[in-house]
């Protein structure tokens, strides 16, 4: 700048003694000025066409503001392609480490399209990265299950997933969640589960094979047992209350026994076994027949019960019979004689509610999320008493996701509970509607 000042004065003190000497002061100061101006005007140009374009032209080498500017710029330059580096660096080593996770990982933008992807994405889901890129998922995925899943991610909460067989190889078994992020972007995760899913399998099997090898010999002991307790048979008068205890004993083994056998049926299907209309009404009105025989035959319990008689659904019979008497059986067995039982099936604008209202003894708050638990029970002793195997609200549990409803379960200890089961609009049909094709 100072540089630039002494130029400036230099030239014009040059200019006026000139001026002096030839008496035209005013016209040698004004050439002397325009020839500055134009001086620094080609600098300026010269220092535009280098930042334009540096590989062609030379660095200016006017001394000054202009070689300033020059310096400064080139400082900024570096430091900004030295941050560059940086961060493409960064960038590397990020995409190295996801690219090493063992979860395969796709990021989705704007329409499901694909952004990136990871080598594992290829191996699990069939997404090459980069050749896939700005592809929609849908168009390479053909999977109903993930692309309605994909569609209601949305709706859900990010710990929702679903397991399904790998579109890109039948061996593997995965668990996809999808995760928002960021502006409209969507992470998705598959995580190879193969090895859980055969263990699972494994134990469904080891179940379901242990409790139909103990079928048979339990049906003989009952048999005997039954032949023992029949006086006329001659067996010994001292025996009797023993034999009606074991008696009692294999039955509730039996029902053990074909509870777990329902369990391990309910968990290898993904479905309802059959997709028939199902007149529901007819089913809640048997089962509380059922109920005040239970109860004693008297209805002592004071079961009354509201259902529409319209509401139909297509799924499963047996299954929602089997859900539908273990709801309201457990009201009877765990609530006192003379208190009221309320059994209701309606419909509103999220779909048809079973409910099973008891005013019984309730549950702690602490107990509620373990209930569908496998031999998950309060008081197991009370329980066990009351003929309960601990195995009827896992059964509940597992009739509902098949027909992908849901169990609510209110209760408050001292004043009873609600056991509700909640199912989608679109399972219900009208009773005078067309069949169903299966
Ligand atoms: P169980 O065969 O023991 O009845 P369930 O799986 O049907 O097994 O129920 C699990 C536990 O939940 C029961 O042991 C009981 O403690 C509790 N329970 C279920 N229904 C009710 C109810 N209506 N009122 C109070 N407790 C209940």
């Amino acid at each position: 700048m100072k540089e630039d000042l002494w130029r400036l004065l230099a030239v014009m003190s040059g200019s006026f003694i000139i001026g002096l000497l030839t008496g035209q002061i005013l016209l040698c100061l004004l050439t002397g000025l325009s020839g500055y101006v134009y001086w620094q005007y080609r600098a300026f140009k010269q220092l535009l066409l280098w930042l334009q374009k540096r590989s062609q032209h030379e660095t200016p080498e006017h001394s000054g503001l202009v070689d300033q500017i020059a310096r400064e710029f080139d400082y900024r330059r570096s430091r900004h392609n030295k941050r560059k580096k940086k961060l493409s660096n960064y960038l590397k080593r990020f995409q190295k480490a996801v690219a090493a996770l063992p979860d395969a990982i796709v990021v989705l933008g704007e329409n499901d399209k694909i952004e990136w992807a990871n080598e594992k994405a290829r191996k699990y889901i069939g997404v090459r990265w980069p050749q896939d890129s700005e592809q929609r998922i849908s168009n390479l995925i053909r999977y109903p299950e993930l692309l309605s899943f994909l569609e209601d991610a949305s709706k859900h909460s990010p710990e929702k997933h679903i397991e399904i067989v790998a579109p890109a190889d039948a061996e593997l078994q995965l668990e996809i969640r999808v995760s928002p992020y960021g502006n409209n972007q969507r992470l998705l995760v598959a995580r190879n589960i193969t090895k859980l899913h055969r263990i699972n399998q494994m134990r469904t099997d080891f179940i379901a094979n242990a409790s139909h090898e103990l079928r048979t010999p339990l049906t003989v002991i009952s048999g005997y047992l039954e032949a023992f307790s029949d006086d006329d048979n001659g067996s010994p008068t001292v025996w009797q209350d023993q034999i009606s205890r074991m008696r009692r004993q294999a039955d509730r083994m039996r029902t053990m026994i074909e509870s777990l056998l329902k369990l391990a049926s309910l968990e290898s299907e993904q479905k309802p076994s059959s997709e028939k209309r199902i007149n529901v009404p007819d089913i809640i009105t048997s089962i509380c027949q059922e109920a005040i025989q239970l109860s004693g035959g008297l209805n002592p319990h004071k079961i009354t019960f509201d259902i529409d008689p319209e509401l139909w659904l297509k799924g499963d019979e047996k299954d929602l019979h089997s859900a539908f008497s273990n709801l309201v059986f457990n009201a009877v067995k765990y609530s006192p004689k003379g208190s009221d039982i309320q059994i209701d099936w309606y419909q509103d604008n999220n779909g048809a509610h079973f409910a099973a209202t008891d005013s019984g003894e309730g549950i702690a708050p602490e107990h509620i999320s373990r209930l569908t638990e496998r031999f998950y029970r309060v008081d197991p002793g009370r329980s066990r008493d009351k003929g309960g195997t601990g195995l009827g609200l896992a059964i509940v549990k597992h009739v509902l996701v098949k027909h992908r409803a849901t169990l609510e379960i209110e209760s408050a200890i001292g004043r009873g509970s609600t056991f509700r089961c909640d199912f989608p609009v679109d399972l219900i049909v009208q009773p005078d509607s067309i069949p169903l094709s299966i």
